[in-house]
């Protein structure tokens, strides 16, 4: 290996790394992609994937338990969790499939084991030195913890809430971000009781803060307990309980805890801080191209700071591998990018919540409007609740899309398209959306918003 040079070596095969090993390869680079574990990484094997398979054999639930009201006889007898894990197992064997496949027919070079970065274009893979022209670091995250709190027994991550044959009956969740909540909407449909715990004073924090209230609602409807603005003292369990100890005194019990307080970045003992990378708290600093600042590194995905999401990691990946290849690609906007929490009811979001607009542009330059779903054909056939907001800078475009409901997280397309091309509420309001369908929602915002509502209430 030492005697070849690759065009780019990625120290790391998840979101980041394999799509930019992908088109790296398909623009003509020599490309050594190395991975300690499974290409994929978090999304496919112990993030995205599993848990959107989980929330759909919940969603599954829900709909045996309420078939009766659609006049379907049905009866939810239980929960077979064997099952749920084998259907898990199967949506990722073949996605992993394809994707090993993909990254074997596109002449990557896939070298398994630990890598660590010992120069400007080397990496140490086994006592081996694979060296590149460029090297693309994206080693991805792991489930933090807080202080004091170890993760064992009844506390545990999503790492281990994903690999569980049992359902608790009692889970407490601390965190009530996306993680936390897509766990609390599973758990609660499986049956369990469900306690969410949050530092911030409202679950679903990042979002905006009329989709936080209607979360709030729906989870209170649904018989999912949360407290907001709790702070953590002390976290003790035995052998059938794991009880948290809060500030205001109270203390909760439940036969797991699970801890989703946010993911750090995997960085340490890599030999990054070594070889001169900035780094802060951990993270990759870089400029807006994702250069490290050493000629030849590259850093992407959730080791870079900002969110943490699977396609924000496919799209830089993608950017440095054409930067790589010579192609002027302009760096990411943040804010645009498409958000999704894929509990019930589902979270959609892109752009600036209504705080951040009014922050950013004055209070007095933002319009904000919000149709509600019950003016939804479609929607009333699902039985959601929920609305599409739009937060619009007066006169001129939509900079903000926030919408939620049963699976309202397909539209984020849409939204993305909207916000991203800086769109006139004049733009969108004379397209024509298909009837009966959930896009619809969008459309009539937009026609409110430009003046002429169709199926809203003044
Ligand atoms: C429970 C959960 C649910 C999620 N759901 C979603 C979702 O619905 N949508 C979404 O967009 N995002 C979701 N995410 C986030 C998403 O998984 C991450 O943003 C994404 O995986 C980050 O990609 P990455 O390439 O930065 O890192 P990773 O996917 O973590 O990949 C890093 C890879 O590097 C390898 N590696 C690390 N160190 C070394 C080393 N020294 N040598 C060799 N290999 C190494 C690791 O084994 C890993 O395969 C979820 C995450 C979790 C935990």
């Amino acid at each position: 290996m030492a005697d070849r040079l690759f065009d780019m070596v990625v120290l790391g095969a998840g979101s980041g790394g394999y799509a930019a090993a992908l088109r790296g390869a398909q623009l003509g680079l020599d490309v050594a992609l190395i991975e300690a574990d499974k290409v994929g990484g978090t999304c496919l094997h112990r993030g995205c994937i599993p848990t959107k398979a989980m929330l759909h054999s919940a969603e599954v639930a829900d709909e045996v338990r309420n078939a009766s009201h659609v006049g379907i006889q049905a009866e939810l007898t239980g929960i077979d969790m064997e099952q749920v894990n084998n259907f898990k197992k199967g949506v990722i064997d073949r996605l992993y499939k394809g994707l090993s496949g993909l990254v074997s027919a596109r002449g990557v070079e896939l070298i398994n084991g630990h890598g660590r970065l010992i120069g400007p274009g080397a990496v140490e893979v086994a006592g081996q030195r694979v060296e590149g022209r460029n090297v693309l670091v994206a080693t991805g995250s792991y489930a933090r913890s807080i202080p004091g709190l170890n993760i064992e027994g009844r506390v545990i991550t999503s790492d281990q809430a994903l690999t569980m044959d049992w359902i608790p009956q009692n889970a407490i969740v601390l965190g009530g971000g996306v993680i936390g909540l897509e766990f609390a909407s599973m758990w609660r449909s499986f049956g369990a009781n469900v306690t969410v715990v949050e530092g911030l004073p409202s679950l679903a924090p990042n979002e905006d803060p009329a989709i936080c209230k209607a979360l709030e609602r729906v989870f209170r409807r649904r018989g999912i307990a949360f407290k907001t603005g709790a702070m953590v003292k002390d976290v003790s369990q035995n052998a059938d309980q794991a009880t948290l100890q809060l500030d205001s005194g109270e203390s909760l019990s439940g036969d797991v805890v699970l801890v989703a307080v946010g993911r750090g970045p995997n960085t340490a003992g890599l030999g990054y801080e070594e070889v001169g990378l900035k780094m802060d708290r951990g993270f990759v600093l870089t400029d807006d191209q994702l250069r490290t600042g050493i000629p030849g590194i590259w850093a992407a995905g959730d080791i870079v700071p900002g969110l943490q999401l699977a396609h924000r990691g496919f799209a830089q990946g993608i950017a440095v591998a054409e930067r790589i290849a010579g192609i002027n690609v302009p760096g990411l906007i943040e804010a645009n990018i498409p958000r999704v929490t894929y509990c019930e009811p589902e979270i959609a979001s892109v752009g600036l919540s209504e705080p951040a607009a009014k922050e950013l542009h004055g209070a007095d330059a933002i319009e904000t409007i919000e149709y509600n779903l019950a003016g939804n054909g479609r929607s009333q056939v699902l039985g959601t609740q929920g609305f599409v907001k739009l937060v619009r800078v007066a006169g001129g475009p939509v900079v903000g899309m926030h919408m939620i409901g049963t699976r309202i997280g397909e539209l984020v397309g849409a939204a993305q398209l909207i916000v991203s091309w800086e769109a006139h509420p004049e733009d969108v309001a004379e397209l024509i959306h298909a009837h009966p369908t959930q896009s619809e929602a969008i459309g009539e915002a937009f026609l409110d918003l430009a003046g002429k509502p169709l199926h809203a209430h003044p």
